[in-house]
């Protein structure tokens, strides 16, 4: 066990990666989180991970196989209605088209990738309950850092790493920079025992996502695990807007109805009667943050940021987890390969091995909230739909031409 003393703030998806690393390969770190234990919380809906990042990151914890256990049947299935009600590409009705498992990002619950990464670590390594207040830096005590807790404990650690999510605490260290509004609200409902209550929607659904985007507004429908399908309603609104609209929030079935009313009157029938009717059994409203495309903080001995602490941006591209989970193993990679030089070197070392990780990070940071940016105004735009079946299309005829290619080349062996 090496004697560096490790904090990770945050138990989310990043930091609990970034523990399960370090921890399997003998480098000790204690994991602070707010939340009282592992089941306090909603976790939120299901999670493509890709094969470059997120999957990458689960096997070389050694967790593929237990992830590959939980994977949603049929979820990745896609179906583009526009606000008429035409539907444009349904992957649960087209035979022969490999579109949904070709593009290899299997789904999983949230809560279920979450307890898969709680599971893979030390328990006594967790402290629940525990909510950072703020990070101060030790000019003269054998403490680099000393954390400040809601609690009134303080703690003293070699190297922080800020994964406690968008308002981090950690950040507040190295920059002045909060996150800004992105110009765009999501209503984020729920609609529970769909296989009982909800025929209707689990049809209009599929087995996967269904996407509606128009100028200004989307509409999202998504199957989870535990027969709930999540729906989230998207407008491109002023920052005010959830104050000031005049929406009655404290009154859910109501709000919905009046929302649709007033957002979404113009669409087709179904599409209204899955926000005012369908999706009855939560809802909250999120206007959505994000950090500025390209953000980067000056290098600091001993702190530093993974996930959306360093990165904030909006769910438009799907890739936050995904982009968490590869910060986590660039980090632990970093870390690792210098597990003996720590212990000699620590000052040097950790600088090596924060620049290795920071430097890449921050283009990959840079590339995904670019795609993040550009994803947001496909979504809320009016041809949003067209475009994305465009490249369904592009991408379907590219699988049927390789396929051809392949039993060409197949036959002439033959022969
Ligand atoms: C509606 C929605 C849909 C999304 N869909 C997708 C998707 O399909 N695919 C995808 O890849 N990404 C998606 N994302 C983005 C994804 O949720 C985030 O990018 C991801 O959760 C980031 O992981 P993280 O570990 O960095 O931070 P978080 O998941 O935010 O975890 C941070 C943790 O830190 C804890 N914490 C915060 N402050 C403190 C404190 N002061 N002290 C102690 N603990 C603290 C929190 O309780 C939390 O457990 C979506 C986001 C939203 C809002």
């Amino acid at each position: 066990m090496s004697s560096l003393r490790i904090a990770i703030v945050g138990a989310g998806p990043g930091g609990l990666m970034l523990a399960s690393l370090l921890q399997h390969n003998g480098i000790h770190c204690t994991i602070f989180e707010l939340d009282k234990d592992r089941s306090t919380r909603s976790q939120g809906g299901i999670i493509d991970l890709h094969p470059e990042s997120g999957q990458l990151a689960l096997r070389e914890a050694g967790l593929f196989e237990e992830f590959e256990k939980h994977l949603l049947p049929g979820a990745e299935a896609m179906k583009l209605v526009k606000s008429d009600g035409t539907v444009r590409w349904d992957e649960n009705n087209m035979e022969g088209v490999e579109a949904g498992p070709a593009r290899n990002r299997p789904e999983i619950d949230r809560p279920t990738l979450r307890n898969i990464l709680l599971d893979s670590i030390d328990p006594a390594s967790i402290q629940w309950g525990r909510k950072l207040v703020r990070v101060k830096a030790n000019e003269t005590s054998t403490d680099k850092y000393t954390l400040h807790f809601t609690d009134g404990r303080e703690e003293g650690f070699d190297l922080v790493i800020g994964a406690d999510g968008a308002w981090s605490k950690v950040r507040l260290l190295l920059t002045d920079q909060l996150p800004i509004y992105s110009g765009v609200t999501l209503l984020d409902m729920k609609a529970e025992e769909v296989s009982r209550k909800k025929l209707w929607l689990e049809s209009f659904t599929g087995s996967g996502s269904c996407f509606m985007f128009d100028e200004g507004r989307a509409l999202i429908c998504q199957r989870n695990g535990n027969d709930i399908i999540r729906v989230y309603a998207a407008v491109r609104q002023p920052e005010t807007w959830l104050n000031d609209c005049g929406i009655d929030w404290q009154n859910p079935g109501l709000a919905r109805k009046d929302f649709t009313e007033r957002y979404f009157g113009d669409c087709h029938e179904d599409l209204r009667r899955v926000i005012a009717v369908e999706a009855s059994d939560s809802l909250l409203a999120r206007p959505l943050f994000m950090l500025p495309v390209g953000f980067e903080w000056a290098p600091h001995a001993g702190v530093t940021l993974l996930g959306d602490a360093a990165h904030l941006m909006t769910p438009f591209a799907g890739v936050g987890v995904n982009v968490a989970l590869a910060d986590a193993l660039s980090l632990a990679r970093a870390l690792i390969t210098r597990k003996d030089a720590l212990e000699v070197n620590l000052k040097q070392s950790l600088a090596e091995a924060l620049r290795e990780y920071e430097g890449p990070m921050f283009e990959r940071a840079k590339e995904n909230m670019n795609k993040t940016w550009v994803g947001l105004q496909h979504h809320l735009s009016a041809d949003g739909i067209e475009d994305r079946v465009g490249r369904l299309q592009a991408r379907a005829k590219q699988i049927e031409e390789r396929k051809a290619r392949h039993s060409e080349v197949g036959g002439s062996r033959a022969v």
